[in-house]
């Protein structure tokens, strides 16, 4: 089969690879229908995270199953399935408590700009639709296994609720998703931080009842100006930059509540500062699993089209212009289709 590789910096080239085959019991491989490029894809794409050897990438996905190992019986072969990027068994502790991306037995995906992927723990990460969805809905279901289960435990580690008013910091493919999430559970103010005219726009039809271009001290007087001088009861931070998780700490009103979700990078905290803002704090690589029946009925009932995301699709063979296509930010996000 033929998959993404990264060599180096600016250097991502779609090769023959083995194809994946059941290793584990508890594994499956799936056909891929469509993957795409995250966000967190460009962080070694642009030098900034190391890379190493050359290796797969790719943690988004859904798929049909092809083949799976003698302990999955929850999906099987010809099953249109949607997982999520932290695999799980959805049995352990943790699991049983809610927190899916932080299984016992957790293994990252990262071999999904592939033609076929295999997946660990099987049993406990995938979900299979009833038949087969309309092709209408691909592109938000494959939202749901990693940008909207994010954007969705963003708004819930924020805690919003009916009638509250959130902040969004960042306005890519997460963050927009977080606008989605915010407006599902009833916030009455939505907040969406961003400069740029497509992405204010698609906030906007996501739910977004004000935009906000300014950033760092003007942005933070700006959000102050819209919610009684005090900042907002959520904010959700999508970024995972210094200056995004400060504008996110700086929005939330005492006693507010930020969802982190953005990976940091070089993100500190001034323990003095955090003491005194009275902001409570939780982050995380989003328990997407806990989600997906939730989030694919809620797709696959036309409540939520996460999908608008994408803004670009191209051929699984064109990968790396679809890491181009972001990284120059002529795309929100690249669908991929095989
Ligand atoms: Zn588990």
């Amino acid at each position: 089969m033929r998959g993404a590789v990264i060599h180096a910096p600016g250097d991502v080239r779609f090769e023959n690879l083995d194809d994946p085959r059941i290793s584990r019991p508890t594994d499956a491989v799936i056909r891929t229908v469509a993957t795409c490029v995250c966000g967190s894809d460009l962080w070694p794409y642009r030098g900034l995270e190391p890379i190493g050897d050359p290796h797969p990438m790719g943690h988004e996905y859904v798929g049909i199953v092809e083949e799976v190992g003698s302990e999955v019986t929850s999906v099987k072969p010809g099953q249109f399935v949607v997982g999520s990027f932290a695999t799980s068994d959805n049995t352990c502790a943790n699991c049983r408590n809610g927190w899916q991306s932080s299984c016992l037995h957790r293994e990252f995906m990262s071999t999904c700009q592939a033609e076929y992927v295999r997946v660990p723990n099987a049993h406990g990460t995938l979900v299979a639709t009833d038949g087969h969805p309309a092709d209408e809905f691909v592109t938000s279901l494959l939202a749901v296994s990693d940008v909207m289960g994010t954007g969705w435990y963003a708004a819930l580690a924020a805690e919003v609720r009916p009638g509250s008013t959130a902040v969004v910091v960042g306005d890519g493919a997460v963050g927009l998703c977080g606008v989605i999430a915010a407006k599902e559970l009833g916030a009455e103010r939505i907040i969406a931080m961003s400069r740029h005219a497509s992405r204010q726009k698609l906030a906007r039809e996501f739910g977004a009842t004000d935009i906000i271009s300014e950033r760092g001290e003007e942005g933070t007087a700006r959000v102050k100006d819209l919610t009684g001088g005090i900042g907002a009861d959520s904010v959700l931070e999508c970024v995972g930059t210094a200056e995004s998780m400060r504008q996110a700490l700086h929005s939330a009103r005492p006693g507010g509540n930020v969802g982190f979700v953005g990976v940091p990078h070089e993100v500190r905290f001034d323990g003095v500062e955090l003491f005194f803002s009275h902001v409570g704090l939780r982050g995380g690589p989003a328990p997407v699993r806990r989600y997906l029946p939730d989030l694919i009925d809620r797709v696959l009932s036309g409540r939520i089209n996460p999908g608008k995301v994408f803004d670009l699709t191209l051929p699984l063979e064109q990968v790396a212009e679809g890491y181009k296509a972001m990284d120059e930010r002529r795309a929100i996000k690249a669908l991929l289709t095989p």
